[in-house]
């Protein structure tokens, strides 16, 4: 069995869903008492927001590379970054390691190439929704990504995000919220399937809600990371 290194905490609204799935979906492969050998660091997700809100990158890789680094040297065999938007420095940290980085929008295209489709809705924080770092990397992987059009809606998925979804706060007016962007997005721009681009939107939005499949990038890591520990191929 391989043993993965999370870097968590971002937020452990998200990160708790990590621990909890991975030892399951481990258990369901190998059964027994059998659970996953990993490591979570979890960071303090407040100083790193604050980065953000500054736009401090370079703090925010400053933190972040040692802390892969540690993970690395305590003997994890792969890193994988529990959040989307930290995938902006994911190219930064994986040059400062010599293990792989099991990237998250890798994880989720397999799923939708899988069910072939190509065009694809993305909910995320405005800095997945509007930077390239998440989009590129899915469009490098055949997929063709639409996202909200209007700056008010990219404002408010960012800000149920921050404000509610990290803080555990599940309200049903933001999850019809979320529901009238997806669906403005099938009829608009006929999407084909939505990703759910950040860790916590899965609390909000269920299979159920939406009429065409949703691709659950934290389910799509998960599995990823359960197929890595297990060895299988991913
Ligand atoms: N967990 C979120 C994501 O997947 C947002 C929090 C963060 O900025 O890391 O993007």
């Amino acid at each position: 069995m391989k043993k993965i290194g999370i870097i968590g905490g971002m937020s452990y609204e998200s990160s708790i869903h990590y621990y909890e799935r991975i030892n399951d979906g481990v258990n369901k492969k190998l059964g027994g008492l059998t659970c996953a050998e990993m490591l979570i660091y979890n960071v303090n997700f407040a100083p790193i927001r604050e980065k953000m809100l500054k736009n401090d990158w370079e703090g925010i890789k400053n933190s972040l590379i040692p802390i892969a680094k540690t993970l690395e040297i305590a003997g994890v065999d792969a890193i994988a970054i529990a959040t989307n938007t930290i995938h902006k420095i994911a190219d930064d940290i994986e040059k400062e390691i010599s293990i792989p980085l099991i990237h998250i929008a890798d994880c989720v295209s397999k799923n939708c190439i899988k069910d072939k489709k190509q065009k694809i809705g993305l909910l995320g924080t405005k800095y997945t929704m509007e930077e390239d770092f998440l989009k590129d990397r899915l469009k490098k992987n055949g997929l063709e990504i639409v996202i909200p059009k209007s700056k008010e809606e990219i404002e408010e998925i960012n800000r149920i995000i921050f404000d509610e979804l990290c803080k555990g706060k599940i309200k049903e007016a933001s999850k019809n919220y979320y529901i009238d962007c997806i669906n403005q997005m099938i009829k608009e721009d006929n999407i084909e399937g939505v990703i759910l681009g950040c860790t916590e939107i899965q609390m909000l939005i269920k299979d159920k809600d939406i009429d065409i499949p949703v691709y659950d990038t934290t389910q799509a890591h998960i599995d990823s990371l359960v197929d890595f520990i297990t060895g299988e191929k991913n």
